[in-house]
């Protein structure tokens, strides 16, 4: 256990564990008829891998809307994301830009707690930007999340298998996004120029 740290605090809910290296492929009774990948669950054994997702509470916390910070449900009335730390834009079939994100939402206390603790986070100095009515449309993904190549080569052949799931969402949400990332690029830009020795 890392000294002092606390999980779901400190520790986001849905970070891996050193002691959680175990994947085994199992049908999926979220997506009927495919099968998953499902990730031993031990947190708090061994070391937190600040850089790697595990990959059953990603998908849990996608499908059920948990706050990846500390893991419990999210209301929509309290349910906030990182809009430059997180997600993507993506392009539809119809031309169409949406912002996709395969980060879990958060709570807006564990927000704040996130973006001052997070060493990410609060390099980047981002505000957290509030989900008002869209809680975006669930896709999964079945191509294989970087960093689990090793696991992947190890999997039945032919099969699709679900690694992970993202979040689509709407014209609203992803218009506040792209106005969130060109605030956040003036406002980096302008403490970068306050920053310069003249
Ligand atoms: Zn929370």
């Amino acid at each position: 256990m890392a000294e002092g740290r606390r999980i779901g605090i400190d520790i986001p809910w849905s970070v891996a564990w050193s002691g959680e290296q175990g994947f085994r492929v199992q049908p999926s009774t979220d997506f009927p008829g495919l099968l998953e990948l499902d990730q031993r669950q031990a947190p708090g054994v061994g070391k937190p891998l600040f850089a790697a997702v595990h990959v059953t509470r990603q998908r849990r916390g996608m499908i059920d809307l948990l706050c990846h910070i500390c893991g419990q449900p999210t209301e929509a009335s309290d349910r906030w994301v990182f809009p430059v730390a997180s997600g993507g834009f993506v392009t539809l079939h119809d031309g169409s830009v949406g912002w996709g994100c395969n980060v879990p939402p958060t709570h807006g206390d564990c927000a704040r707690v996130a973006a001052t603790e997070c060493p990410h986070l609060s390099h980047l100095a981002e505000t957290p930007l509030k989900l008002a009515d869209d809680a975006g449309r669930l896709i999964h993904r079945t191509d294989v999340t970087p960093g689990l190549e090793h696991i992947a080569a190890e999997m039945p052949a032919g099969r699709e298998v679900v690694f992970s799931c993202y979040r689509l969402y709407g014209p609203a949400v992803t218009a506040e996004v792209e106005r969130a990332r060109v605030d956040w690029e003036q406002a980096t830009k302008a403490r970068r120029a306050a920053a310069q020795p003249r």
